[in-house]
């Protein structure tokens, strides 16, 4: 027995030390506190944190992930999205620095350091620097060459300096990595929006061959790319092809019915100038039967109306149209100038007219359906959000249905 206690005491102190070691690798001295290196991720904090950043209350998420950062200095994750919270406050400095100590660290994987690049890029983005932007998400294509994020920033980097021939080659790659993907429909909404700038872009240099080209091409990608046919008919028109020009403009309103009434003016003079101004109000006529909703087409067909004298039908189509866009200013100033052809009380109306004419703001309201940018006219991309044929026609009300009108 007496044998056996020194190796005994031995295999003790082994263990012991074993246990110490592992004990000093897991726990660290901080401020006089053991604390436990791996818990960072499962601290309350964390935890909370991260519900908070769902919950959109960013001063109180920085608090407790400023915490549970505190208790894991290696938690890469718990430090970007700090880096990142602090970016989305606006204290671009300050997420820059974090991320760009991020960047200092030994033995980053691949993807972390294109992740970190990715964030960085980010800030640099928010804080106006674009050539650094621009080279942060180069540098993270380097490392990561389908990383998605990257290409999406480089390619808004691009768009905003309207250079449409980089964004379009980025967003031909990005479509390239979606492929198969459900967003395969919308990379080609994108690439038919930059395709039609482009056009946009020959047609202001002169070159209108090319620019009809890029506006077909543009229709050939996506159907309901409505500039791209307005656009391709002036360039028809510009040549004296007017047959062309309408063959375009009236693609667009079988392709979008619902944007028919962008080619409206459009067509309108076309017809007149091919003799056959008949063929404006039949189209309206056409509208109003398949979608007895179009107040824009009622809208066109009373004006049309009120061109030929005809103002007693006129008022009848702007009340038909009233009862389906109640908030249209542009209905009510049509109606009572028609009201004040009709003599009723011309004096008020006049002074209703004065007051109402310069609110812009209920003219055509739209509004983006991504970020809620208004808009008093419909914009293919939204100033704010920067993103593609987000806008809508904004009503303040439900329309109401046949039924409701007809009771
Ligand atoms: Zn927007």
């Amino acid at each position: 027995m007496t044998v056996y206690l020194p190796m005994l005491v031995a295999l003790v102190a082994l263990l012991a030390g074993l246990a110490i070691g592992k004990a000093w690798e897991r726990y660290k001295l901080r401020d006089g506190q053991w604390i436990d290196r791996r818990k960072a991720r499962e601290s309350p904090h964390f935890i909370v944190g991260l519900d908070l950043v769902v919950a959109n209350q960013i001063d109180q998420a920085i608090d407790e992930l400023s915490r549970a950062a505190w208790l894991g200095e290696d938690a890469l994750e718990i430090h970007l999205v700090l880096g990142n919270l602090y970016r989305e406050k606006g204290q671009v400095g300050r997420a820059i620095n974090i991320h760009q100590g991020l960047l200092q660290r030994q033995n980053l994987k691949t993807l972390e350091h294109a992740y970190i690049l990715l964030c960085l890029g980010l800030d640099f983005r928010r804080g106006g620097f674009v050539d650094r932007a621009h080279e942060a998400f180069k540098e993270v294509l380097r490392l990561d060459p389908k990383n998605r994020h990257a290409l999406i920033q480089l390619e808004k980097l691009h768009e905003e300096q309207h250079q449409w021939a980089e964004a379009y080659e980025i967003r031909q790659q990005i479509s390239e990595i979606d492929a198969t993907g459900p967003l395969r429909a919308r990379d080609n909404a994108i690439l038919a929006f930059l395709e039609n700038e482009l056009g946009d872009e020959a047609s202001k240099a002169g070159d209108s061959t090319e620019a009809a080209r890029r506006f077909a091409a543009a229709i050939d990608r996506d159907r309901s790319a409505a500039p791209a046919y307005l656009s391709l008919g002036d360039v028809k028109l510009n040549e004296g092809d007017v047959a062309g020009a309408i063959t375009a403009w009236e693609d667009l309103i079988e392709a979008s019915p619902d944007r028919a009434y962008l080619a409206f003016q459009r067509l309108q003079a076309a017809y007149a100038a091919q003799g056959a101004p008949h063929r404006f109000p039949d189209l309206c006529r056409r509208l109003i039967a398949a979608n007895p909703q179009d107040w824009r087409a009622r809208l066109a067909l009373a004006r049309h109306r009120t061109a030929a004298g005809d103002v007693s039908t006129a008022l009848e189509l702007l009340f038909e149209a009233l009862a389906y866009n109640p908030h249209a200013l542009m209905i009510h100033q049509e109606i009572w100038q028609a009201l004040s052809a009709l003599g009723r009380n011309p004096q008020l109306i006049e002074r209703y007219l004065g007051l109402t004419r310069d609110a812009i703001f209920y003219l055509d309201p739209h509004v983006c359906v991504r970020c809620r940018y208004r808009s008093t006219e419909l914009l293919w991309q939204c100033p704010q959000c920067h993103e593609w044929n987000t806008f809508i026609e904004e009503r303040m009300a439900p329309a109401k249905d046949d039924q409701q009108l007809s009771a």
